[in-house]
């Protein structure tokens, strides 16, 4: 937004005028890749969810706050794990009715921030959403599983190196899990993900 650029904005978490997530609190948030086993699954998640996380996801989709992704790919890059330094992030897709409701895909803005930042990222937005889906906040887990069944295809191939789903939040993992369903349908074995923030289990049972 040609605003944006004109006037110094508020950061968004301690509202000193500067940056859209300012230095300072960037490094409070302590952005660090922790390996998270989500069968068949491994992966990253670079914090734990919290009012902050809440706020920072909420505002870059639902208010189109894109402005701030740029500074939280460099953090994440930070602790990137060098097996993945060359690797094909691939966006989960939101729900097709997000998507128009938005006007963009969050997830892929995030990917391309990432790809930018980094030597040997690359953003390959191969899956798409097959069907219109509820918003998984809403439902159990159980009908996060029956909402997000084949809710994805793969449009496209990927021809070399590793493979990473990239989303947002990760709750019960539902989504992801349908995401490597459609992956591995494809023939695309072996995917791993990141994950900007992750809601902790409440029980382990
Ligand atoms: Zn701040």
């Amino acid at each position: 937004m040609l605003l944006d650029i004109l006037l110094p904005s508020p950061c968004l978490l301690c509202s000193k005028i500067g940056k859209p997530i300012c230095f300072s609190c960037i490094t409070k948030l302590q952005l660090k890749g922790t390996h998270v086993k989500l069968e068949p699954l491994t992966g990253l998640a670079f914090s734990e969810y919290s009012d902050e996380t809440a706020l920072i996801v909420n505002s870059i989709k639902e208010k189109g706050f894109t402005a701030a992704l740029d500074s939280l790919a460099k953090a994440m890059l930070e602790s990137w794990p060098e097996q993945w330094a060359v690797a094909n992030l691939v966006p989960i897709p939101s729900s097709p009715e997000n998507q128009r409701k938005r006007g963009f895909s969050h997830t892929l803005l995030w990917a391309r921030a990432l790809a930018k930042n980094s030597r040997g990222l690359k953003v390959t937005p191969i899956l798409v959403s097959t069907k219109s889906r509820k918003d998984q906040a809403q439902l159990n887990p159980d009908q996060r599983l029956t909402n997000m069944a084949q809710a994805f295809t793969v449009k496209g191939q990927i021809k070399a190196g590793p493979i990473l789903l990239l989303d947002d939040v990760l709750t019960t993992g539902a989504t992801l899990g349908a995401a490597e369903t459609a992956l591995a349908g494809a023939g695309l074995k072996g995917a791993s993900f990141c994950v900007f923030t992750r809601v902790k289990p409440r029980n382990t049972l």
